[in-house]
């Protein structure tokens, strides 16, 4: 194997994920040993159990793995996986990742000074997992950097039954990843293809945390993240995120590497993506509240942060409602999102329905009204690693106030658009029409409530 960059990857890992974080199964799991280099990754895997069929992961669907060799036995390759006779417990199968041909899948790709990939397209795995999860140690070449979303237990990752079949994305690049920490988080934010523009983009994601923190409770909601961005030439925009929670909280922000200041300052994607780590991964798939909640507090907490001002929420709000209308229900819009692609009105209208909450509930007297019930879910499903249902989030949320149920059935489940219900409140709430902007009065009977949600008093 070629000269090893152990100690710096180890030691900046340890920076970020600290000695707390540890979690050990009492089963076998299996052991992955990974050489990083520029081009290649090398992989020795231990199989406590043996194995009769390896398969690559969901994400990373195997592209680049080659030359795959068991300790004692043989493998042939198999309908995207490899075959294997005589492999018996304990044995170890070695093979390459092409790093190249694993980040052509999904969101991955070549970038001038790196790679990014889904992380799964380092991990073969049994097809059968007698393991609940994996211990993966990473070493690199000198000058290459890696950054991988999994929990730090010492000097190795572990990784859960999850992470082996999904989850985020692995950063190979030449610039070390940057540890930023505020609070009780450690953020980890690593740059691949942005040249001179690597520090400014570091700097829009720690506003972009910044802001997610202002509308969960003054701290961002987990107490770690990874965050790869990769800076696309010929770009001047923020293009595309995704925010993946199986293995640990990993958001993919694609920006344009010619994004003016101007833009990255008024940018709603970082915060939208962001804002997904701190809520529990929803199945099956809900989009109107997943996303509706992302939209609502990614304006509302730009607000906050003084990225937008707050006539310019109120008048995004506003218009976002009107985005709501259309034929059928929005939970009919939400289910058929995948196929009918109405983004607008699944995301706006959920946005609307999250207005609509977080009215109702600090009108029945809950302090701190939507954002501090999403604090209590965040508690109530470990730093929202677990995976709920959407009846689960709603019922945290409304925390036996009574006040989702009437709001759900009728702007959700039913036909009726949330922006009826809005534009009943909007004079009362002091909101104003006035083109470009809202006009804000302050001596409207709910504009007390107004200036609570956007962060004017408490
Ligand atoms: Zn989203």
């Amino acid at each position: 194997m070629p000269e090893r960059n152990t100690c710096a990857i180890f030691v900046l890992a340890a920076l970020f994920f600290g000695p707390s974080d540890t979690c050990r199964a009492s089963v076998p799991l299996l052991r992955y040993r990974v050489h990083v280099g520029a081009e290649l990754a090398e992989v020795e895997l231990v199989l406590p159990s043996g194995a009769r069929r390896l398969v690559p992961g969901d994400d990373g669907a195997g592209l680049g793995i080659h030359a795959v060799t068991p300790s004692q036995g043989r493998a042939v390759p198999d309908d995207g996986g490899f075959l294997l006779s005589g492999v018996g417990r304990g044995a170890t199968v070695r093979y390459r990742v092409s790093l190249e041909r694993a980040a052509a899948t999904s969101f991955g790709g070549r970038l001038d000074d790196g790679v990014i990939l889904p992380a799964d397209a380092l991990l073969l795995r049994p097809a059968r997992l007698a393991e609940d999860g994996a211990e993966v140690t990473i070493t690199s070449a000198a000058g290459v950097f890696v950054s991988a979303p999994w929990l730090r237990s010492g000097d190795h990752f572990v990784l859960d039954h999850d992470a082996l079949v999904e989850g985020g994305w692995i950063a190979v690049g030449g610039r070390p990843p940057v540890l930023r920490t505020t609070g009780k988080t450690r953020l980890e934010i690593a740059v691949v293809g942005a040249g001179a523009r690597a520090e400014r983009l570091v700097r829009w994601v720690e506003e972009a945390a910044r802001a997610v923190a202002t509308v969960s409770g003054g701290a961002f909601p987990t107490a770690r993240a990874q965050v790869v961005v990769a800076a696309l030439p010929g770009q001047k925009r923020p293009v595309f995120g995704e925010c993946q929670r199986a293995g640990g909280p990993s958001v993919l922000l694609l920006v344009g590497r010619d994004t003016d200041d101007a833009t990255l300052a008024e940018d709603w994607m970082a915060p939208h993506e962001l804002f997904h780590v701190g809520v529990p991964r929803i199945y099956p798939r809900t989009p109107w509240l997943a996303e509706g909640l992302a939209t609502y507090f990614a304006a509302v907490a730009r607000a906050r942060a003084g990225k937008i001002d707050r006539p310019r929420l109120w008048h995004m709000l506003m218009a976002g409602a009107k985005d709501a209308d259309g034929d059928g229900s929005l939970g009919e819009a939400s289910a058929t999102l995948g196929r009918h692609h109405d983004y607008d009105r699944v995301y706006w209208g959920g946005a609307s329905v999250a207005l609509l909450i977080d009215l109702a509930l600090r009108r029945a007297g809950v302090h701190g009204g939507l954002p501090a019930r999403l604090t209590a879910l965040r508690r109530a499903t470990h730093d929202a690693m677990d995976v709920v249902t959407a009846e689960r989030v709603l019922a945290a949320l409304d925390g036996g106030t009574g006040v989702l149920g009437p709001i759900v059935a009728r702007y959700v489940a039913g036909r009726v658009s949330p922006r009826v219900a809005l534009d009943a409140l909007w004079p009362a709430l002091g909101v104003l029409d006035d083109g470009e902007r809202a006009r804000l009065d302050d001596r409207a009977p709910l504009a007390p409530l107004r200036r609570a949600i956007d962060g004017q008093q408490p």
